[in-house]
């Protein structure tokens, strides 16, 4: 037997198990839908938590003066300021920094980590100049991107429920966030303050509204993945006693944690099973950067040790978890060259499998199979948001323009998962509607959507 054909029933079982016929998108936007109604019922109400943001003035245009912005969500802490002259100036000036977070400060004590925070803002505010300008007798104003899970309790307040990402710091868990930042620069001394607290999807649906009044929805896909929409409040049982001008709130729905109805093989279920979070995050683990490149390990390791396509033995680095990233699946399908060479190359630094030209085709096929799976039920996702949408407001939706705004590293680097994904959007809502849907990417917009967030929600209007 030749190794291609001794692996083919492996490959055909995955494309098999991996199918997104329309029939199945659809199951899953309705499914989608249905889970987000059900979050907004109730607390627990489903695998969605459907957060409220408490952000209900979204950016008009109209904002003027100086605003910074503080965003921490992983091993760096950003900080920015920005001027904003209205309607006709817009931008006028921006600045940022990045500091790096060390280790040490990750397995810290929580005021090791915010008097470092609050540190690194006095450095960056007292190089404040130029074209900055703060008017006399004002404090300056902080948009803060936090994106740990947090029980929102205010716009400028919210409880950490647990720290992820590596972050193992003492002390913070059940305390507000803000107040632990506050009271960190009040030890400093230095006068700013929190006047928001955000999420980073709110954040880019932030910045990407101060451009286009019909961005609706923003979507992260990146290492994770989550989206937020702006939710109409008679359409939030849950919500009590929290009336807005505006008539409407960002629900932060915590996406990732869906499961119903996806496509799942038996990788994906090993995957899961030896994750940190089993059984979480489901369709996270299917759609997003820091799993895609483990789905196709897992699947080449199981051809290698059923078949002779890649030889008789098994590499010790194709069995070591998450070593195949998704940038590597990226780089193969990029490959146009007439004997696969990135790839062969690829799977020989990194995996250390020797390929021949048909075993090389059969991992494109396998990368072109989970990516494909990924950007389709992203796709039927945001169709979902959408659909519930249009439920409750006929006609605004799907009737007029609406732009879906995304960010993150994979929907940005990857040009067949973004092209996936916009297939299944077409498909589901056919060619007439998906028209009036614009999926637009806005790049490193949370920055300046939580600034704008401040400015909004600011204390001196
Ligand atoms: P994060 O989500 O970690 O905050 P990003 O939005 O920049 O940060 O997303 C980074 C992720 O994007 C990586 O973990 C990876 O999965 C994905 N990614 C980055 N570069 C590429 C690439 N060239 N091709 C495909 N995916 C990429």
């Amino acid at each position: 037997r030749s190794g291609a054909v001794s692996v083919a029933p492996i490959l055909t079982n995955l494309q098999k198990d991996c199918a997104t016929s329309l029939p199945v998108l659809s199951h899953v936007a309705d499914a989608m839908a249905a889970d987000m109604r059900a979050g907004l019922a109730a607390d627990g109400g489903s695998n969605l938590k459907m957060i409220l943001s408490y952000v209900d003035s979204l950016p008009s245009g109209n904002e003027k003066g100086l605003f910074y912005a503080l965003d921490l969500g992983g091993t760096n802490f950003r900080v920015l300021r920005v001027q904003l002259g209205g309607k006709e100036e817009r931008v006028i000036a921006t600045e940022f920094e990045q500091v790096s977070i060390s280790q040490e400060l990750m397995f810290g004590t929580s005021e090791q980590l915010f008097d470092f925070i609050a540190s690194g803002l006095a450095k960056f505010a007292q190089k404040e100049g130029g074209k900055f300008h703060l008017p006399s007798g004002r404090m300056r104003e902080i948009g803060f991107t936090f994106s740990f899970p947090v029980k929102q309790l205010s716009i400028d307040s919210g409880m950490l429920i647990k720290w992820t990402k590596g972050f193992a710091v003492s002390g913070t868990a059940g305390k507000d966030v803000v107040a632990c930042l506050n009271e960190a620069m009040e030890r400093l001394g230095l006068e700013m303050r929190v006047s928001a607290l955000v999420n980073d999807t709110v954040g880019t649906l932030a910045g990407a509204r101060y451009w286009d009044d019909d961005v609706m929805v923003a979507v992260i896909l990146g290492t994770g993945t989550n989206a937020c929409y702006v939710e109409r409040n008679d359409a939030i049982p849950k919500q009590t006693g929290h009336a807005s001008a505006s008539g409407r709130t960002i629900v932060n729905t915590e996406w990732g944690a869906f499961s119903n109805g996806l496509p799942l093989t038996v990788y994906d279920r090993e995957m899961d099973a030896a994750s940190i979070n089993p059984g979480e995050q489901i369709f996270e683990k299917t759609i997003s950067g820091m799993y895609l490149g483990e789905i196709v390990r897992r699947v080449l390791l199981k051809m290698t040790e059923e078949g002779d396509l890649f030889g008789k033995s098994v590499p010790v680095k194709l069995s070591n978890p998450f070593i195949l990233r998704t940038p590597d699946l990226c780089a193969m399908q990029q490959d146009s060259s007439a004997d696969l060479q990135t790839v062969g190359s690829i799977l020989y630094s990194v995996v250390g499998l020797e390929s021949n030209f048909s075993a090389r085709r059969i991992v494109v096929d396998v990368c072109d199979t989970i990516v494909k799976r990924g950007g389709r039920l992203a796709g039927a996702g945001i169709v979902g948001i959408l659909q519930k949408m249009e439920e409750d407001s006929r006609g605004l939706i799907f009737g007029k323009r609406t732009v879906v705004a995304m960010d993150g590293g994979l929907y940005e680097n990857y040009p067949q998962y973004r092209r996936y994904l916009q297939d299944a959007v077409t498909e589901l809502l056919g060619t007439e509607i998906s028209k009036n849907v614009v999926i637009e990417h806005s790049k490193d917009g949370s920055g300046i959507g939580a600034a704008l967030l401040a400015a909004s929600n600011s204390k001196y209007e």
